[in-house]
């Protein structure tokens, strides 16, 4: 079962080096910050992480498809 497509998963979240600890373990949108412990999240993808061997990726979540901070270009930040 797939979770429910948003335009928002089409994005690549933010690297998990320019994450803050909130955003990793998911209770603050990983794009603008906002605290989700109230509102709760979406899916916003899987934020990419290495550290020498060990693979860091988390997943994240946002504060909705309307968050003001998201990217027009998902290619900002390749
Ligand atoms: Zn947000």
């Amino acid at each position: 079962m797939k979770p429910p497509t948003l335009e928002l998963l089409q994005l690549e979240p933010p690297p998990y080096r320019e994450l803050t600890y909130h955003q990793r373990t998911g209770w603050a949108c990983c794009w603008c910050g906002a605290s989700l412990l109230r509102a709760g999240g979406v899916p916003a993808g899987r934020a990419r992480g290495r550290s020498g061997a060990h693979v860091l990726d988390v997943d994240v979540y946002a504060c909705g498809p309307t968050c003001p901070e998201i990217p027009t270009s998902a290619g900002r930040y390749e």
